[in-house]
């Protein structure tokens, strides 16, 4: 940012002054330059929040401030810091260059990466010491279906009754979408309970339990640590793809690793997938190295903010998190690890979009530590990054103790239902090898990719199908609650009995979502316990833990669900997986659909066979011959890649190439349209200019093509140089001007399409 320019800052001019360089969270992002008055009490430092005018009406905003110091800007009139928010830089020079790559590698504004890379609670909270937390009194939620209130009021009274933890006002407001109003209204009427906390009592369990025997490693494992250490110990940076099936002792090497780490009086982060974060693998972690962090989605601003204060000062040194967790003010990092480096939720869905993977690498680069990416179903572009010699592979083909990897088998849904006793989602080996395993006394898990009871309502009568009327997508009927319900963007109906059409009266509903699924289980298996296990069941926060603790227990028996059941769970007692239908997500249009599969039906064929009595997988589809799915049956990773590789290079797709996404939505089809022709005809011009090979995608309507009411139409910009592909779309982004009703964002990497 201030190479390109004549360095303004060291001139040794008259004209010169103490400036401010600050760029801002919401348009316009800046950077602006604000005059520091004599009067201010603080000293300022880059990384460190102020107050300033901003805009015709000067109001008070908070920026970010990137620069600070002696500059001459001649005799332009500057307005005035008016305040420094935070006593100390909330972030250190090297997040801030951190800060700085993703805005320029993301194409997106400084002051928006900045927002993303504090958490709320820091930004909200630096400097305050103590917190309300509201909850329900006992007597008010027992009359809670009496009380004659506005209805935002007993909305927020009934989501506070129901949150397993006492909130605070600001977040009491989030949960309910409503303003301060409603809650301080419940306040006066005592309807609420109040109990201010400061923060450093906010209750944490620290698991000071003593260290486990070190398990003697294998082979595989100990080649691994000896990269790891040897990095370590040359302060080197390197990246180290460990590609090993599930239950290759992977984690052991992470615990290892750290072990060194902290010897080095250093701290790790380890990155998991936002699901994986259950007590096991936190208790994994802590009941080897006391004092860890453990940053999550359902940590309140409070517990977000006192555990980033114990990581910046050294307090912690162990940090493990999803995501965002790439971020954590570790004073002196020494390792970063990512365990189920392929999972998607490491992918940001929302400006800046980032994937922690590709941050992590850049910030133990600049970091001079290793990078340790772990998975069964490497990331085609972590593999690649292998083959060029960029990170090193190690394989661990074998599970620890020699134990076989579990029996994969097809059941080809094509010739399975012309058999009349197969009915329903379960065929009749699948149902079969079911009550063998409940028989011996084994546990069940069966996956499923959509949620929902019946995924297709139409009437045989005229052809109507139940669409959502803001998406183009089908409604999808949930049982519980009796309604059709959009996926998307969450609008809901009635489940209608009568074709709102004709008005005939024998709507079909079909398709299979895993409530139809528990049905079907639970006929068919009378007194088996069964849980389902999907976004609709698991909304609590801890319910799926609970959930878990139950199954891992034995409580239950069968355990169905969507991918949330295929992630990084070990449970000894599984001897049977079942994949109802695995070609829901080959037929995707998107060119990963092959690799999804591949990774889903790996995944969750790892869940089975950890314990002394093996397991087996069926998979039910209606493609057996797929290579995706022959290459699950065969747990062969390479036989996937070395297929799907030459594919992508072919039609010039990641990881061949680089991609940018460009999307532009809105309520016009005409407008949205043309400004996605005129932005892709303009990204085609400036590559052309400067010589880029590219290739241009569309504009297209994008495969939901209306969504939450909007038109949408995308295009997809690749190129085998990354690099001047992002310069050349960054210039024609800086002066773009989108009519007033067009919105468009710019997507690099894209992982969804
Ligand atoms: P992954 O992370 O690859 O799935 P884990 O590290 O969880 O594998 O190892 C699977 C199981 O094997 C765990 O219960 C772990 O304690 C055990 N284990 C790991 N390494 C060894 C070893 N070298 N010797 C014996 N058991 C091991
Ligand atoms: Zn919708």
């Amino acid at each position: 940012l201030f190479e390109t320019e004549p360095d303004p800052w060291t001139l040794d001019a008259s004209s010169e002054q103490q400036v401010a360089e600050i760029v801002f969270a919401d348009p316009p992002h800046g950077p602006f330059s604000y005059r520091i008055p004599a009067t201010l009490r603080a000293p300022l430092a880059p990384g460190q929040r102020v107050q300033v005018p901003l805009g015709k009406g000067n109001r008070g905003v908070i920026g970010y401030c990137l620069h600070a110091g002696s500059k001459s800007v001649g005799s332009r009139p500057l307005k005035e810091v008016l305040a420094v928010v935070d006593p100390q830089p909330l972030l250190s020079p090297a997040m801030l260059r951190l800060a700085q790559w993703m805005a320029e590698y993301y194409l997106c504004p400084l002051g928006q990466v900045l927002h993303a890379v504090l958490p709320a609670g820091v930004r909200g909270q630096a400097g305050t010491r103590e917190m309300t937390f509201l909850s329900v009194p006992d007597d008010v939620a027992l009359k809670l279906d009496q009380l004659k209130l506005p209805t935002k009021q007993l909305d927020a009274l009934r989501i506070l009754a129901a949150s397993p933890r006492p909130l605070t006002p600001p977040e009491l407001a989030a949960a309910a979408k409503c303003t301060l109003g409603p809650i301080s209204e419940l306040r006066k009427k005592k309807l609420l309970r109040a109990q201010v906390q400061r923060i450093q009592n906010v209750e944490i369990d620290i698991a000071a339990t003593p260290r486990e025997e070190n398990l003697h490693l294998n082979v595989d494992q100990q080649a691994a640590l000896d990269v790891i250490i040897g990095a370590l110990e040359r302060r080197q940076h390197r990246a180290v793809l460990m590609h090993g099936v599930t239950g290759s002792g992977k984690t052991e090497v992470y615990i290892r690793a750290i072990d060194e780490v902290i010897r080095f009086g250093r701290q790790a982060i380890v990155l998991v997938p936002e699901i994986s974060l259950t007590p096991q693998t936190k208790q994994r972690f802590s009941s080897r190295f006391g004092s860890v962090a453990v940053l999550h989605s359902h940590l309140s601003d409070a517990e977000r903010h006192w555990h980033w204060q114990r990581i910046a000062r050294g307090e912690v040194q162990v940090v493990i998190g999803a995501r965002s967790a790439v971020f954590a003010p570790t004073p002196q990092l020494g390792l970063i690890v990512i365990d189920e480096e392929h999972d998607h939720s490491f992918k940001q869905g929302e400006s800046p979009r980032y994937h922690a993977r590709d941050v992590a690498q850049r910030r133990a680069l600049a970091e001079n530590v290793p990078l340790v990416l772990g998975s069964a179903t490497p990331a085609l572009e972590s593999w690649q990054a292998a083959q060029r010699g960029e990170f090193l592979l190690i394989d661990m083909p074998t599970r620890v103790s020699n134990r076989p990897l579990p029996d994969v088998a097809t059941i080809d849904l094509r010739t399975e239902f012309q058999d009349r006793r197969s009915r329903g989602a379960i065929s009749r080996p699948l149902h079969l090898a079911m009550e063998h395993a409940l028989r011996e006394d084994g546990q069940v898990i069966l996956l499923l990719n959509r949620r929902g009871f019946s995924t297709h309502i139409q009437c045989p009568s005229c052809g109507y199908v139940a669409n959502c009327p803001h998406c183009s997508i089908a409604l999808t009927h949930h049982r519980e609650g009796d309604k059709i319900v959009c996926h998307y963007c969450d609008h809901q109906e009635r489940a209608p009995a009568k074709c709102p059409d004709c008005k005939f009266d024998g709507i079909r509903y079909s398709g299979l979502g895993t409530e139809r699924l528990e049905a079907e289980v639970k006929s068919r298996f009378a007194n088996v316990p069964v849980l389902r296990m999907d976004s609709d069941t698991m909304q609590k926060p801890g319910s799926h833990e609970q959930a878990l603790a139950k199954f891992r227990a034995g409580e239950i028996k069968i355990l169905l669900g969507t991918q949330m059941i295929a992630k990084g769970l070990d449970f000894p007692n599984v001897t049977l997986v079942g994949v109802v239908n695995a070609d829901t997500s080959l037929h995707f249009p998107d060119f990963r659909a092959a690799e999804r599969t591949f990774q889903l039906v790996t995944q969750v064929a790892g869940r089975t066979g950890r314990g002394d009595k093996g397991g087996r997988v069926l998979v039910q589809t209606f493609s057996p011959e797929h290579f995706a799915i022959q290459a699950a049956l065969k747990h062969d990773y390479a036989l996937f890649a070395n297929t799907e590789l030459p594919v992508r290079l072919e039609h010039a797709y990641p990881p061949q190439t680089s991609l940018v996404r460009l999307i532009v939505r809105g309520d016009e089809e005409s407008i949205v349209e043309a400004f996605a022709e005129q932005t892709a005809e303009r990204f085609r011009q400036a590559l052309e200019l400067h010589q880029v090979a590219h290739r241009v995608l569309g504009p297209a309507p994008c495969p939901i093509a209306r969504l939450r009411g909007k038109f949408r139409f995308h295009a997809l910009i690749s190129s085998a140089h990354g690099e001047p592909l992002r310069q050349c779309i960054a210039k024609v982004a800086a002066s773009l001007q989108a009519p007033a009703e067009v919105q468009w964002v710019l997507d690099v990497d894209p992982l969804d399409l």
